[in-house]
């Protein structure tokens, strides 16, 4: 199932993030082409308006000049004598085939025959430059010029002069810039699915976790539930072919069952509701020292049962109020001392103290030591986790592995911390830190 999820939001984030990518890449793309263009048609139209301020001031054009210009720029010049086409090519001497052609499609493109006869319709006699500039692409062998006509009228005679400046070039490095964005694109497509792959995996992590928890919880509870329902079941058929004697027996251990799997389902749908933030805090000012007095005396009586000393230990002076939930942090105390009586063998002793510190920062500190059997550092790292039991305890009934987790919800539940150390030379401490 999350391995179908990974897929899913990895074509999901890195589809979407491509596209952007590519649209994003396509639109700087047509407007860098489109400032190519124009950048290569104006400084193709300076030039010839260079040119024509040129043939202005001279009352003739000089063929080398015009050779000249054709070498700097990489143009092609025609020459076209007083309407008389094909003339002469300025750098060949005699125009050939090819440019012959190319010369009849840029006048065609500009429909300059029109010009011609058109151009001094009442007879005067005057004289001008006239230039314009344009893009065309030749029929016959589909290559694309900036072309320019310069109409030159002198004395009734008409000269004209095409410059062609091809666009090939220009072309070129369009066709390279094209390539480049595609190989750029198709980085950036594999670099955005590589770090969808992994943040998506990063995020499905903790779902994939609590979902796995999930699971094991669901597979210890029904385990753990289903030990004391066959208790009762067993009890209850044997309930009917049992004397009368025998039956107060067998109601009495269905009723512990019972109460067993009361209290267990009552943990379970504790930690059920820290899961899914429903657990309630109701803070208030409390007097954590009457809490403690009261946990106190309420174990006292069962540890004297076990030959067991329980002391307390609280401060002197006056203390100030803890704003937490009595009846919760009476809870995480239970469960403390519930556990320290539980693994605490007889003539052990067992110690409930709570101290004010008052350093930089002002908080509580509730420890509960005993001298019982210890935890393990390896043991450690897993107590507070649901249901988990150490070996050594697993035997113990009544016992289901929750308590500690219910207190680690509570205790972070109020913004506090708790943990585990050793009681040399040997025991436990377990110690709660709650803010003021
Ligand atoms: P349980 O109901 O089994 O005591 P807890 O969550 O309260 O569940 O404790 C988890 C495990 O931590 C216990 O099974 C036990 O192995 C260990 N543990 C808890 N408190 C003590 C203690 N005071 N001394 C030794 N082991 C402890």
């Amino acid at each position: 199932m999350f391995r179908k999820a990974h897929w899913l939001f990895t074509i999901l984030c890195g589809g979407s993030t491509a596209a952007i990518t590519i649209i994003m890449s396509l639109f700087y793309l047509r407007v860098s082409e489109k400032s190519l263009y124009d950048n290569q048609f104006q400084s193709f139209q300076n030039d010839i308006s260079t040119i024509t301020a040129s043939l202005e001031q001279s009352t003739s054009v000089s063929m080398q000049w015009l050779a000249r210009i054709e070498a700097q720029n990489g143009y092609t010049i025609y020459i076209v004598d007083n309407g008389a086409p094909f003339l002469y090519n300025s750098l060949r001497g005699s125009i050939d085939s090819s440019g012959q052609i190319l010369l009849a499609e840029s006048l065609y493109a500009y429909d300059s025959i029109f010009m011609i006869e058109n151009l001094d319709p009442e007879g005067n006699s005057y004289s001008g430059i006239w230039h314009t500039e344009y893009e065309f692409t030749s029929p016959s062998t589909g290559d694309t010029y900036y072309a320019s006509l310069i109409d030159i009228e002198r004395n009734r005679t008409l000269s004209q002069i095409v410059i062609l400046s091809s666009m090939a070039s220009l072309r070129v490095s369009i066709v390279r810039q094209r390539i480049l964005f595609v190989l750029i694109d198709l980085c950036a497509i594999i670099a955005l699915f590589t770090f969808s792959w992994f943040f998506t995996g990063k995020l499905l992590k903790p779902l994939q976790e609590n979902h796995e928890k999930q699971l094991q919880f669901v597979a210890a509870a029904s385990h753990e539930l289903r030990t004391p329902l066959s208790v009762i079941l067993a009890s209850n058929e044997c309930c009917q072919s049992a004397t009368d004697e025998e039956r107060i027996g067998f109601s009495q251990t269905i009723r512990k069952e019972g109460k067993r799997m009361n209290h267990l389902i009552d943990d379970m749908l504790t930690l059920a509701h820290s899961g899914m933030n429903r657990f309630q805090i109701e803070r208030k000012a409390v007097e954590l020292d009457t809490l403690c007095l009261n946990a106190y005396e309420a174990f006292e009586p069962l540890c004297e049962q076990k030959s067991i000393e329980l002391s307390l230990s609280l401060p002197d002076a006056p203390l100030a109020r803890c704003h937490c939930d009595s009846d919760r942090i009476a809870q995480v105390l239970s469960i403390l001392l519930h556990n320290a009586l539980s693994y605490t063998p007889q003539d052990g002793s067992i110690k409930l103290s709570l101290i004010y510190h008052k350093e930089r920062k002002t908080y509580f500190e509730i420890t509960v030591s005993d001298t019982g059997i210890g935890i393990s550092d390896k043991e450690k790292q897993h107590i507070f986790d649901r249901f988990y039991r150490a070996e050594k305890s697993r035997s113990t009934k009544g016992h289901f592995g929750l308590g500690l987790a219910i207190a680690y919800e509570i205790v972070t539940g109020h913004h506090g911390k708790i943990s585990v150390h050793d009681n040399p030379p040997n025991g436990s401490i377990f110690v709660v830190r709650l803010p003021e």
